[in-house]
């Protein structure tokens, strides 16, 4: 693509954004504005017409899915190699720096990446050897990770008395925890931006080559950025070198992982002479879906007024329907898909199924294969959480690293070997004393005749195993793989289903080289799993972040579950879930939906719910409210002055009906007010027709 076709499709705001490249920039616009778009072309503006290589670009996406996409778009609108390239996650990147120069840190290149999953199981560990409550190791878990993505380590933490939450229990498994990743040789994911942090702090030399080889910086999501990314734009970014960054604060909704969006707020300041730009008109969505989603946006208190415009004017009203129950609401759902879908406007990918919480899936996925809807989810249980992978996964990671003491408790019983737990626990005992790795302490053990010959045979076995693995020199993580299932027995110990899972593994690995594909596995979340062709796509509202559907339904708008319950108390938690409610609404095109149900069965109890707050602050004229039960809770909480004049409807979703010309029906839905009331009802052989129902002489039978 030349240049000028590259400008070409951008408006004018779009194209003063691509063409400033000198200094500090900050794009602060709202959804669909065409903020990815302009990120990926500038991306190719660089690389075309400013000369810049690959190499020298590093840009920052929020998921590898992301990058994955901006990856793609570059290499069409160029044509060129772009393999050398920096795209990637703030966590990606960082690793592949650290790989190279994390040695002035104290740790060797080969180190391991702990996903949440092994940290966890750290942290258990750590518990249990404390004596403390090993059941709360979640809530540990993420206290630790909130003080390291805020940088403050274990010695800081410890010295700060009552600041930050102090807790003295905590503060002891903070040390240990952060002492037992360093004598594992491994870091967690906090690590890989905090110790990219250190390094430019402590080596300034380092720091000035990177600063040297990115002569840009590009980075989308620039809202959800926490403050050990921010510190790490600043190291790289500040005096005047040329970054821009894109960011909507009405879409910061990662507070709980300690994004802050206060970032957007400081980067005038933080980076002088900054530039910033607004791109106002949004190319996805309909007028009527952003004056919605406006309308809810602008009651929170600290945002910053933007203008947004669409240039699909008016667009059908957005829908608003409360059900008896989740099971009702999840039919009702699964239904509207299929009738939509039955029309033929629509393919089931341009449909997706957004809620709150995981556990909201459950019904949906239920009615959806009840309607022979295929449907994918994304963010779940990802394939590489999967007990067998993790443990080809956790033989590699102890292959390249034997001081990973997280991965060697993982495998070592893994086929059985017998091996007992009064064994592994003097050799963590004798570990901890010679600060000294799992591996090397039982090869010791074996080798000086410290254990009786039977335990010996068996510690023996799984020591030659690793160490004949470690001796070979292999090419690709495939042919690693292969080795490990053969030699250490794993193969004969598991289930067809998971030996399928397995050769799936290898198969996946494409050839890759072997760091670069344990890193890959180690950084990729659920929300990087690629969407299935023809299916619905369910997901949470956080998943639901940077994409766009045709058809959009948000269920569960229900007061304790949008907003949340563990928000409630608190003003900005509850802002914060508006935020989400308001990426949730902008990601449709054309139709959204609302639903909600007065029953629903929340952590193994059934509740009464009441409709939304959020739902009072849409323009009445801009939606579709549809009763299919009595309940008393939305009519008034969402249609304010409205209900006592509304002539109840004479039919309900399920009755039958009969019209003079087209013969029985079933009733779908019924809908508007007064003059304007309609019935949706499904002819047999006619298919679906919209009626007003004072011209449509039905008949109820
Ligand atoms: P979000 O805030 O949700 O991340 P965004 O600001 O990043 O949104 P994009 O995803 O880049 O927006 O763009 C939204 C949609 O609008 C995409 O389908 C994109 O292709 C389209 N779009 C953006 N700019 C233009 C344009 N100038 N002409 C035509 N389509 C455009
Ligand atoms: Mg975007």
């Amino acid at each position: 693509m030349s240049k000028e076709s590259l400008l070409e499709c951008l408006n004018p705001q779009q194209r003063e954004a691509l063409l400033y490249t000198e200094g500090p920039l900050l794009i602060l616009a709202c959804a669909g504005s065409g903020k990815t778009k302009v990120v990926a072309h500038k991306f190719a503006y660089l690389l075309k017409a400013k000369k810049f290589p690959a190499s020298s670009i590093l840009a920052l996406t929020f998921t590898n899915k992301a990058s994955k996409e901006m990856r793609e778009r570059v290499l069409s609108l160029t044509g060129k190699d772009i393999g050398d390239s920096w795209i990637g996650t703030f966590h990606s990147q960082c690793s592949r720096l650290l790989r190279k120069e994390i040695r002035p840190l104290g740790y060797k290149t080969d180190f391991s990446i702990y996903d949440e999953d092994d940290q966890c199981t750290l942290i258990r560990h750590i518990l249990r050897e404390f004596r403390f409550h090993e059941a709360l190791y979640k809530g540990v878990a993420a206290k630790i990770s909130s003080l390291k993505s805020s940088l403050i380590g274990p010695e800081e933490f410890l010295s700060t008395g009552d600041g930050f939450g102090f807790d003295e229990k905590l503060a002891k498994v903070y040390l240990r925890y952060q002492s037992e990743l360093k004598r594992c040789n491994a870091l967690d994911f906090d690590d890989l931006l905090g110790l990219t942090v250190t390094l430019f702090e402590k080596k300034p030399e380092i720091l000035e080559k990177y600063r040297e080889r990115f002569a840009y910086i590009l980075v989308d999501e620039f809202q959800d950025t926490n403050y050990a990314q921010y510190r790490l734009l600043r190291q790289l970014g500040s005096g005047g070198r040329n970054i821009s960054v894109v960011g909507d604060d009405d879409q910061s909704i990662y507070r709980f992982r300690g994004a802050d969006v206060n970032n957007v707020y400081r980067f005038e300041k933080d980076f002088p002479g900054a530039k910033v730009m607004r791109l106002e008109q949004n190319y996805r969505s309909t007028q009527n879906i952003l004056d919605v989603a406006y309308a809810v946006i602008s009651k929170n208190p600290t945002r910053k007024p933007k203008k947004l415009w669409s240039g699909r004017q008016g667009g059908e009203q957005v829908f608003h329907c409360w059900l008896a129950d989740e099971e009702e609401e999840a039919r009702h759902v699964a239904k509207t898909i299929k009738e939509l879908y039955l029309k033929g406007e629509y393919e089931f990918n341009d449909f997706a199924v957004l809620y709150r919480i995981n556990m909201q899936s459950r019904s949906v996925e239920e009615a959806l294969r009840d309607e022979a809807i295929p449907y994918h989810i994304v963010g779940a249980i990802s394939f590489y959480q999967r007990k067998e992978v993790k443990d080809i996964i956790a033989y590699m990671r102890l292959v390249l690293n034997r001081s990973d003491n997280v991965s060697l408790r993982r495998v070592v019983n893994s086929p059985p070997r017998g091996i007992g737990a009064a064994t592994l626990s003097k050799m963590e005992n004798e570990a901890k004393k010679k600060s000294l790795s799992l591996f090397e302490v039982i090869r010791s053990a074996v080798k000086a005749n410290g254990v009786t010959s039977a335990v010996k045979e068996k510690l023996e076995g799984f020591i030659q195993v690793i160490e004949q693995l470690a001796s070979r020199k292999y090419r690709t993580a495939a042919d690693l793989m292969r080795d490990i299932v053969e030699k250490s027995g794993y193969r004969e110990c598991v289930d067809v289903e998971r030996a399928e899972n397995i050769e799936a593994l290898i198969a996946s690995s494409h050839e890759t080289d072997l760091r670069d594909f344990i890193d890959r596995v180690s950084l990729f979340s659920g929300l990087d799993e690629p969407a299935k062709d023809k299916s619905v796509s369910l997901m949470t509202l956080h998943g639901a972040k940077g994409l766009e559907f045709p058809v959009v339904f948000i269920t569960g708008l229900e007061e304790g579950v949008l907003p949340y319950f563990k928000a409630l108390d608190n003003q900005d938690e509850v802002s914060e879930e508006r935020r989400l409610f308001y990426v949730g609404m902008t990601r449709a095109k054309e139709i959204l939906w609302f639903t909600g149900a007065s029953r629903r069965k929340l952590y193994a109890k059934f509740q009464d719910q009441q409709a939304s707050r959020f739902l009072a602050d849409i323009p009445k004229k801009c939606c579709c409210w549809i009763e299919k039960t009595k309940a008393p809770q939305v009519s008034r909480a969402v249609r304010p002055g409205s209900d006592s004049k509304k002539p109840a409807f004479p039919y309900v979703a399920g009755c039958r009906v009969r019209h003079p010309k087209w013969g029985v029906g079933v009733v779908r839905d019924c809908y508007g007010d007064g003059e304007e009331q309609k019935v949706m009802v499904n002819f047999p052989n006619i298919g679906i027709k919209k009626l007003v129902l004072r011209f449509a002489n039905l008949e109820k039978i």
